[in-house]
């Protein structure tokens, strides 16, 4: 549904959050419960908005469908409104996303200019917003796209949490920029939520930033078990091979899913793989898959990314463009995007996510939670998913491709480990990144705004 301004509200059929029963430990239960009792308490009266910038395409959005539903299904009144941007404002934000992560990711300034881009498109909506917020609500603002939303709504008398799905264990020129850009667009906010405390720059108050990894949500289409045979008719329907022969019937694949941004390093993984084809199994195949380029709103370097990788693989030798292929999973549909994304997942032998920055990386967490082995950079979010050599292998040097090839061929020749480690991937994910876990950080986020601990 469209406000007046551009704002959406994306509508979310509420889950009952008992669906989760059957996969926690009886204690994990008793603990929800007693949260979900405080927070209808806590928020009897108040409305928890979330704002973000798309609804579909990428971590946030991901996350956002099952938390919400969730938290809807115990009869919190719980909203999402995704703000709209032109071209110009999406550059600059890409901007900040490329610079939080340490790099420049192109030869634009975060300078007054950018601000006032900024600051316009989201003026245009911020009074709708205002409108719809009541004073003693809770409002959850994911990601830079939304932080100038703070200062408005703290001003209507909301409780505002500043998200940051975002960020690098280290800083350098690079995130100080977007740090500085940030900062006084962030500190009206009263609480700040990041995935990593190494995220957070300093001059967020102890006192009120809080580390919440994301979660998964195991009955979402991007999760649910599927048989085989819709495994393999998802996988092998016309019309997602993008460049390189058809999908192979019998052969092993090898996999990375994510959106085409040039932090996820699909072209270093193509790279990679040519580079060392002879290094790897003859039937092992690998298959990099993101969505339709212009599916996602707020990221503006897809096509250009995806164009890249194609060129890439145009320039490779016959015998690895006959083992590679380039998937775009159509995004107008996004209950069948996710569904092939979860066939891809499982079909594969071995997941990759060779990222060069990572907030978290649900495309870990999803293949984890299907029992894969994955194989990805030892960097940001991963790391605290990940116990390499247990539930999955991390890779020191993200950028070293005979690292790579070396972790992917000891995993597919040694089956055996495969299978104890998407075990041991499988119960990690039940252990950690499930949404009960989620939620009751948030129940306690909120206690603390409201008082109430
Ligand atoms: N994703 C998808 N379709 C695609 C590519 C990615 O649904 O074609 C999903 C993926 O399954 C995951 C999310 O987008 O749920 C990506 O989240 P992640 O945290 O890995 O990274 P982000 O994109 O937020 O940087």
């Amino acid at each position: 549904m469209t406000l007046v301004g551009g704002v959406q509200e994306v509508r979310v059929v509420p889950v009952p959050l008992r669906r989760l029963d059957s996969l926690l430990p009886p204690d994990r239960v008793e603990r929800l419960d007693h949260h979900v009792v405080a927070a209808r308490r806590m928020l009897a009266r108040r409305t928890v908005w979330n704002i973000n910038s798309t609804a579909r395409g990428g971590g946030v959005a991901e996350m956002l469908h099952g938390l919400v539903a969730y938290a809807a299904g115990t009869g919190i009144d719980i909203r999402w409104l995704v703000v709209a941007g032109d071209p110009d404002f999406f550059a600059v934000t890409k901007l900040i996303h490329n610079r939080v992560h340490g790099v420049a990711g192109s030869s634009g300034a975060l300078d007054a200019a950018a601000r006032a881009t900024y600051d316009a498109t989201l003026a245009r909506q911020a009074q709708e917003i205002v409108d719809l917020v009541q004073p003693g609500d809770v409002v959850l603002l994911h990601d830079p796209q939304t932080a100038g939303l703070a200062a408005p709504l703290r001003s209507r008398g909301a409780w505002v949490v500043w998200r940051c799905h975002i960020g690098l264990d280290e800083h350098n020129a690079w995130t100080r920029e977007a740090w500085g850009f940030l900062r006084d667009l962030v500190e009206p906010a009263h609480a700040c939520v990041f995935s990593r405390a190494q995220f957070a720059p300093d001059w967020v108050d102890p006192a009120w930033l809080r580390v919440i990894p994301p979660s998964l949500d195991p009955f979402s289409p991007k999760n649910v078990d599927l048989a085989d045979e819709e495994v393999r008719a998802l996988v092998h329907r016309a019309g997602l091979v993008v460049e390189g022969g058809p999908l192979p019937v019998d052969g092993r694949v090898v996999l990375q899913v994510s959106r085409w941004d040039r932090l996820k390093d699909m072209a270093g993984v193509l790279d990679g793989f040519a580079r060392h084809l002879a290094d790897l199994p003859r039937d092992v195949h690998l298959v990099l898959a993101g969505p339709e380029a212009t599916g996602v709103a707020d990221d503006p370097e897809a096509a250009g990314v995806l164009a890249e990788c194609r060129s890439l693989w145009h320039s490779l030798p016959a015998a690895a463009r006959r083992r590679s292929h380039l998937v775009a999973v159509p995004m107008d549909d996004l209950d069948l995007n996710a569904r092939t994304v979860n066939a891809l997942q499982r079909w594969s032998t071995v997941v990759v996510q060779k990222s060069l920055a990572e907030g978290f990386g649900l495309t870990v967490t999803e293949p984890m939670w299907k029992n894969r082995p994955v194989v990805a950079s030892a960097i940001g979010g991963i790391q605290d998913q990940i116990e390499h050599g247990v539930s999955g292998l991390l890779l020191d040097d993200p950028r070293d491709s005979a690292e790579l090839a070396g972790a992917l061929s000891s995993l597919l020749s040694d089956p055996d480990r495969c299978e104890a480690m998407g075990s041991a991937a499988h119960l990690r994910v039940r252990d950690h990144f499930l949404a009960d876990r989620h939620l009751i950080q948030y129940v306690e986020l909120f206690g603390q705004l409201l008082g109430e601990v």
